[in-house]
């Protein structure tokens, strides 16, 4: 067979530990044997980020922004055992953050369902994708705990007019948090969302607390309501998905009673929540993929898991792991099919399609790594493998299907 040819290189990031290990055997087994691939590689393991000074992690999203499309391992985002461990220079900050913070984007993750596997919510018939606000909030807010004493919020503008507020006078010891949020990175959100729920074909929810937070909340809730009326209703009708806003509280009971099917987009704090507890209850870390949209149309494509230590350290003594590549490959997949899709490449948006038909069918042929197997519903025989056997029958589902 001939390989599928590219015209523009992928931003390839390399990463750590066991998923870099199987980061080489996905690329070895699934995609070089199939596709002329092209990448421009940069190496984001935690020792070459040591090396560059972390500039590596910074030209990696530059290239990104040059190139529209990459393609992310997961990497190490170091702590104090860490700078130990590998004799860092300095505790480099994570990887994700400084390329979010570059790109300025909206993180949305989907689960990857099976018929076999049924979600713990028994309603839930398709995935539900939560899109979240990667910026500001809880994540950048100053904070301070003092004994007893007024608290003050006090703004200056550009003129040097302050505007005060009392927040509290504590008559005890106390907390107090300063958040912040700005207009252009909720604006940017929004986009994000809106664009991908007309990629997906699929309806977009979002949900706030603006009933008690009236001017932050409500900031965010005006912004979305404006950008819908002005830029994407006449799409959204055309395609017959809708825009539903409603309070966070409500949206929880929705979602729950819901038949999924729908993006949920969610601020800060709220989605890095409520993905957790979406993609347990449709079964595993393992299955929930992820992607970094920008406002300016670049996408990044990752596993929504990180780099499984503990397997890594097993496979170091020599022992053979079942960790389960599928968030990886659909990482690939994904960034193959929207290279495919800009530069109308329509042999390898078949072939992205193809690859993930593999995995599916060999899932539901009951082989499969053992995080897995005590998820299914027993209907059918399960054979659990190590990573690189389930990598061997994908390829060979995959070959039958090219
Ligand atoms: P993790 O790598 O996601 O692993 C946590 C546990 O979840 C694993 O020990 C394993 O459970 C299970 N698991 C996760 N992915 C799996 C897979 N593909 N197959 C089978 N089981 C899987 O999280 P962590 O241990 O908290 O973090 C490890 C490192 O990853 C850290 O250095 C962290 O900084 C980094 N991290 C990176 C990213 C990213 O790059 N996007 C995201 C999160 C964390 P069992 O041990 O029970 O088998
Ligand atoms: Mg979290």
């Amino acid at each position: 067979m001939e390989k599928i040819k590219m015209t523009t290189p992928l931003v390839e990031m390399d990463g750590d530990e066991m998923t870099r290990i199987i980061w080489q055997e996905i690329k070895d087994e699934l995609i070089l044997p199939f596709v002329d691939l092209k990448t421009e590689y940069y190496d984001l393991g935690l020792q070459n980020r040591d090396a560059t000074n972390d500039k590596v992690t910074v030209d990696s999203a530059n290239a990104t922004k040059k190139y529209g499309v990459a393609v992310k391992c997961a990497t190490i985002t170091p702590n104090k055992q860490r700078m130990s461990e590998y004799n860092l220079k300095e505790m480099w900050k994570s990887p994700n953050g400084t390329i979010r913070a570059i790109l300025d984007g909206t993180v949305f993750r989907a689960p990857i369902t099976l018929p076999i596997i049924k979600p713990a919510v028994k309603t839930w018939e398709a995935p539900i994708t939560i899109a979240r606000h990667a910026y500001g909030d809880v994540y950048k807010a100053t904070e301070m705990r003092f004994p007893k004493g007024k608290a003050e919020l006090v703004f200056t503008d550009e003129n040097g007019v302050e505007t005060r507020e009392t927040v509290y006078e504590f008559e005890c010891d106390g907390v107090l948090q300063g958040q912040y949020n700005k207009d252009s990175s909720i604006k940017s959100f929004a986009r994000s969302c809106f664009n991908y729920a007309v990629a997906q074909k699929q309806s977009l929810w979002f949900s706030t607390k603006d009933t008690i937070s009236k001017k932050y909340d409500q900031t965010f809730k005006l912004i979305f309501e404006e950008i819908y009326e002005n830029e994407y209703k006449a799409k959204f009708e055309e395609l017959g998905i809708e825009y539903f806003y409603t309070l966070i509280d409500d949206a929880v009971a929705r979602v729950i009673r819901s038949k999924g099917g729908f993006i949920w987009a969610l601020k800060n704090y709220d989605g890095d929540v409520m993905s957790d507890m979406v993609s347990t209850a449709f079964g595993s870390l393992a299955m929930m993929t992820s992607v970094l949209v920008s406002p300016d149309g670049n996408f990044e494509y990752e596993a929504a898991h990180g780099t499984v230590t503990r397997h890594y350290y097993k496979y170091l003594k020599g022992e053979k792991t079942s960790t389960n590549p599928m968030a990886t490959i659909y990482a690939w997949s994904g960034a193959l099919r929207k290279r495919g899709e800009l530069d109308n490449l329509t042999d390898l948006v078949d072939f992205a399609d193809k690859l993930e038909k593999a995995c599916i069918d060999t899932l539901m042929s009951g082989v499969m790594t053992k995080d897995l197997t005590s998820l299914t519903d027993g209907s059918v025989e399960v054979k659990p493998v190590l990573t690189s056997e389930f990598i061997k029958e994908i390829r060979n589902n995959l070959e039958k299907a090219l």
